[in-house]
């Protein structure tokens, strides 16, 4: 029973989603070119595409004076709102002088508040160590002899800094928020429209239809966290040639697995 439900969700919710393959809220600026390079465009320490060239044609280069920087971006003066210490590099959650905490501040992105380079792959950068040294300067118990006022700019880098941590440590939510710092938006609506997905879809339909057990529901999913490596690193690789266009695709398969996944773990 809970399994024919399992199915009209994915089914549902495949239809519902996955529409015509647009690249909704690509920037007016991107736009397509003609390269002679044998590498993609990229920071001087990020990696090359392995070597391959990439295909300035079909890909879509983001032009900005945002782009993808492997290195913190420098952020403005700010005040200490406490002391009128003047901080110069970022973040500036909490002073290093007087040590108040500091109000949030949006143009600290989530790679700066743990002090990362602007790379999807953060592999090796120890981000629960840095997360729980945030924990502990956030830590409610040490905020509550200070004003209201403080407890307050706490609380909201807190959230900000838990949000931080459970984006940029889940392969999928760090995917789309690499496009998002690159101004493309994935739309949550968009249904699928590409013969291969589509087969592949009606194939895990039925092989979650024909599971016997748990144990045959458990290697679905354990396929469906396969995929989603698979595609982190297409993601991975897209991202490090700034082929937009290629990334959105790998965004869009990750969303599938990681819902399958999700709707077999809620039924297991
Ligand atoms: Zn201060």
């Amino acid at each position: 029973m809970w399994r024919r439900k399992l199915l009209s969700l994915l089914s549902n919710d495949l239809l519902r989603r996955f529409r015509p393959a647009s690249i909704s809220g690509l920037p007016l600026r991107f736009y397509s070119k003609l390269h002679s390079s044998p590498l993609c465009i990229r920071d001087e320490t990020s990696r090359p595409c392995g070597g391959a060239r990439c295909d300035f044609l079909e890909s879509l280069q983001f032009i900005s004076s945002r782009s993808y920087s492997s290195h913190p971006v420098e952020n403005s003066a700010t005040r200490c709102w406490n002391c009128d210490y003047l901080a110069r590099s970022s973040p500036f959650l909490v002073c290093e002088t007087c040590r108040s905490v500091q109000p949030v501040d949006d143009s600290v992105d989530y790679f700066n508040i743990f002090g990362l380079e602007k790379n999807y792959e953060i592999d090796g950068n120890n981000l629960e160590g840095k997360y729980k040294d945030w924990q502990k300067k956030l830590h409610p118990d040490l905020v509550h002899t200070k004003s209201e006022r403080e407890k307050d700019y706490a609380a909201e880098q807190s959230a900000r800094v838990i949000d931080a941590y459970r984006t940029l440590g889940d392969m999928l939510a760090r995917a789309i928020y690499v496009l998002k710092l690159e101004g493309v938006n994935i739309d949550e609506e968009e249904t699928v429209s590409e013969p291969e997905l589509l087969t592949e879809i009606l194939e895990i339909r039925e092989a979650v239809e024909e599971a016997a057990d748990a144990q045959a529901l458990k290697q679905i999913q354990s396929q469906m966290e396969d995929k989603l490596r698979h595609w982190s690193k297409s993601f991975a690789d897209a991202i490090r040639c700034r082929k937009l266009g290629d990334a959105v695709i790998s965004v869009r398969r990750m969303k599938y697995y990681a819902r399958v996944k999700e709707e077999i773990f809620k039924r297991l």
